[in-house]
């Protein structure tokens, strides 16, 4: 299996988020090229990226299945004001262009909120966002499946297809699935392969190439987006489990965006439970013993 967890980007970049990743028993990982919450960015440094592909390379993580996501501000959807869609636009361009310095394949992106406008113009105004910004040697986008809080788009296998229809270069934009959002949204993680059935029928299981992998806080179609340790929500461990072996979604890496328990990341012990597919009743403790 291909698992890991949202790591961070720090002082030693790409380098950094590798020796966490590592530290958790990952074989992968997500990470932010910077603050997801604004635009400051400090230049690749290529001795960092040339350690950090040494040291993948010595603990087993490919590079191919390295994840990077994009920072929440970028809105494709709204075109109200021009100059912050441009901004959006350049932004996210050049975000691709930094994590292609790191040989990095894939950019997450949520992919909008509509806000006052309506949904049909702001899955256009998306489509038409990505056009702009795909070029054949930079990274694919992916597009992530979300929980419908606010005018979020995208939230269903139809507005995702709709907007896969408007894009020109088709091999550049793919489906990261998050399965907390897909259970916010109203889908049923139980019925996962029927999801997946209906997803290869409209748009086709080849398209997705990650799966964020949390529990939800909340009920089903709650359209909240608040993510929960694995089986401590309403999605509960064993529907996560058969999300993360089904077999159809073997290659397709696994990335944990659950929340830290207390000061401490719960990703070591979530991907043990993951591996030996038994639930730990007593996360919180054993992560206080394990971090002392
Ligand atoms: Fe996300
Ligand atoms: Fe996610
Ligand atoms: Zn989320």
């Amino acid at each position: 299996m291909i698992i890991g967890s949202h790591v961070n980007f720090n002082t030693e970049q790409l380098l950094g988020s590798a020796k966490t990743a590592i530290s958790y028993g990952a074989n992968t990982f997500m990470f932010y090229t910077g603050a997801p919450q604004n635009t400051i960015r400090k230049d690749i440094d290529p001795n960092l990226t040339n350690e950090a592909f040494m040291y993948m390379k010595e603990n087993g993580v490919d590079l191919k299945n390295v994840i990077c996501h994009a920072p929440y501000i970028i809105n494709l959807a709204n075109r109200e004001k021009e100059d912050s869609w441009n901004f959006s636009i350049s932004f996210l361009k050049k975000e691709l262009y930094r994590i292609k310095e790191m040989q990095v394949g894939y950019m997450v992106i949520h992919p909008g909120n509509a806000l006052k406008i309506d949904r049909m113009t702001a899955l256009q105004n998306i489509a038409d966002a990505l056009n702009n910004i795909i070029e054949d040697d930079l990274p694919m986008i992916l597009l992530e499946t979300m929980a419908g809080k606010g005018t979020e788009c995208g939230i269903n296998i139809y507005e995702l297809k709709e907007i896969l229809s408007k894009v020109e270069k088709k091999e550049k934009v793919g489906i990261c699935l998050d399965t907390c959002h897909l259970n916010d949204s109203g889908i049923d993680i139980a019925k996962f392969d029927d999801y997946l059935s209906e997803f290869d029928q409209e748009i086709g299981l080849e398209h997705i190439f990650c799966i964020h992998v949390n529990d939800s806080k909340n009920p089903i179609g709650s359209h909240k987006d608040r993510h929960a340790n694995l089986g401590y929500g309403t999605i509960g461990f064993d529907n996560l489990i058969n999300v993360l072996y089904n077999p159809k979604l073997k290659d397709v890496p696994k990335i944990l965006e659950t929340p830290w328990v207390g000061e401490y990341p719960p990703y070591k012990l979530e991907i043990e439970m993951i591996k030996h597919k038994k639930f730990n009743p007593n996360l919180e403790t054993d992560l206080k013993e394990l971090y002392k």
